[in-house]
């Protein structure tokens, strides 16, 4: 089937992006995907086109409210009016609507939560599901800061579904993940379809000083775009947002705050009412700002997969943008105090639960979490086992993270090896590390930034 003509038709694109012609044909031959593409490439339009193109509706799981929103206001925007979130901000009354006219839908978005009950299974199992779509399918690993444990049970779900066609999409690939992902979601092994995580157009920094803040303020005054600082903890977030209200736009984002407060952040954000937003990694999943020119980390990321999603959020317009890294040696001490702190927070869990005091209320969130784990999915020994294991885990991805920030060679090189790819060519706009890109005479002859001293300057006058 020539997929062009109705990729024009409904969307007004010429062309596909990598990997979407290839996962939109292999779900129309009733065969599940796993599509791993990087962040921006599209992987929404995958499953919309497919779901015109067959009879039935398209049920996707969503982690967040805030990205069932987008996705949903932009099928608006399209004219599509058959689209609905089913979430808690629905009054009783209106999901009692929707489920009494499910079959007027044609795309329907649930959190995990949503999906668990009952009364929507029930109706859904009533209708024909052309497509089965579980969106930022990497929240079922265990390892990564968006676990959710209530993706564990989306397998079993999509059983009970009668097995649509799935497709599973993410952005971050390493090679665990994605077996946990093929593990959980797909009864048979799906058709991957995964592209290089390199974001060529993304230049890679890390500055290693004992002057973040004066570096900071270096960057910000020279930039000419918007700029999400990430920061560890709340606490600094707020520090430096106080810092430089002053003299900037800026504005900050992290857990702490309600969903409004979020919600108008990120709006102003995109509307570039603020050029620098402070933030911890609260901040980011399904943000849909095209042109965010730069993404400096204050401190490090606990793990590489981390670094590559937020620095992912940068120049999704394709144009040239810049990920810089400040690194003060020692600021890597956090992380090992959240390591200590995730450690003892299983030992007391352990304790409770051989003490056979398994009841909530002895728990903070995150012990919550696990212990919706061990009641839903797994046996405590299994579970504990595997929280174990991730406490390793969690050590060696942040050693590796030290390995990028400390790396001689080439960065980039570094960041795809990790992900199992190696660098193909070269792009102009590479990384600090890799002279090639600055210091070749003939960069030299042309451009007078190669002449500039440090590389600081370098970057702030490339664009
Ligand atoms: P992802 O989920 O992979 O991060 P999205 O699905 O949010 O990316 O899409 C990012 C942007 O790319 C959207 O604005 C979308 O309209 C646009 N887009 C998707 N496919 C194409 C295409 N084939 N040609 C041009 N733009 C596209
Ligand atoms: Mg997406």
């Amino acid at each position: 089937m020539e997929l062009v003509d109705p990729l024009k038709q409904y969307f007004g694109f010429s062309s596909f992006r990598p990997g979407q012609e290839e996962i939109i044909s292999t779900l129309l031959n009733q065969k599940d995907v796993l599509a791993i593409l990087p962040t921006g490439n599209g992987k929404s339009l995958c499953y919309q086109l497919t779901g015109y193109l067959q009879e039935g509706l398209v049920l996707i799981v969503s982690p967040l409210l805030s990205l069932m929103e987008d996705q949903v206001g932009q099928l608006q925007k399209r004219g599509e009016k058959r689209v609905i979130a089913y979430n808690s901000l629905l009054s009783k009354s209106e999901k009692k609507y929707v489920l009494a006219h499910l079959f007027e839908y044609k795309f329907v978005f649930v959190s995990p939560e949503m999906l668990n009950q009952s009364e929507l299974l029930y109706a859904l199992k009533q209708q024909k599901i052309a497509l089965y779509v579980i969106d930022e399918a990497h929240c079922v690993s265990q390892w990564g800061i968006d676990f959710r444990p209530e993706y564990q049970s989306l397998g079993r779900i999509g059983k009970e579904l009668g097995s649509p066609t799935t497709l599973a999409l993410t952005a971050t690939a390493t090679l665990p993940v994605q077996q946990e992902i093929e593990n959980i979601l797909f009864q048979t092994k799906p058709v991957v379809v995964k592209h290089s995580v390199n974001r060529e157009n993304i230049a890679l920094f890390v500055s290693q000083t004992e002057e973040k803040e004066q570096q900071l303020r270096q960057l910000m005054a020279q930039a000419d775009g918007a700029m999400i600082i990430y920061c560890a903890t709340k606490k600094e977030v707020e520090r430096l947002y106080q810092l430089f209200r002053k003299d900037y736009a800026v504005g900050y984002y992290h857990g702490g705050l309600d969903a409004s407060q979020r919600r108008q952040l990120q709006q102003q954000f995109s509307k570039n009412q603020l050029r620098f937003l402070f933030a911890t990694n609260a901040f980011g999943m399904g943000i849909d700002k095209a042109d965010i020119r730069y993404v400096v980390h204050y401190d490090l990321p606990d793990s590489l997969e981390n670094y590559m999603q937020e620095i992912g959020r940068a120049g999704r317009d394709q144009r040239p943008s810049s990920a810089v890294l400040l690194y003060k040696p020692g600021d890597e001490g956090i992380h090992y105090f959240f390591q200590q702190l995730s450690k003892e927070q299983r030992q007391i869990f352990e304790e409770h639960l051989l003490a056979g005091q398994s009841d909530a209320t002895h728990f903070d969130e995150i012990q919550q979490k696990w212990l919706t784990v061990v009641n839903e999915m797994q046996s405590p020994d299994v579970w504990l086992r595997e929280l174990k294991k991730q406490e390793k885990v969690k050590i060696k991805q942040l050693q590796e993270m030290l390995a990028y920030i400390h790396e001689t060679g080439c960065r980039r090189e570094r960041l795809l090896s990790y992900f199992g790819e190696t660098l193909k060519d070269k792009t102009k706009n590479c990384c600090d590390r890799d002279g090639a890109l600055f210091i070749q005479s003939e960069t030299r002859q042309t451009s007078p930034i190669a002449e500039a001293g440090d590389w600081q300057t370098i970057l702030l006058n490339l664009f």
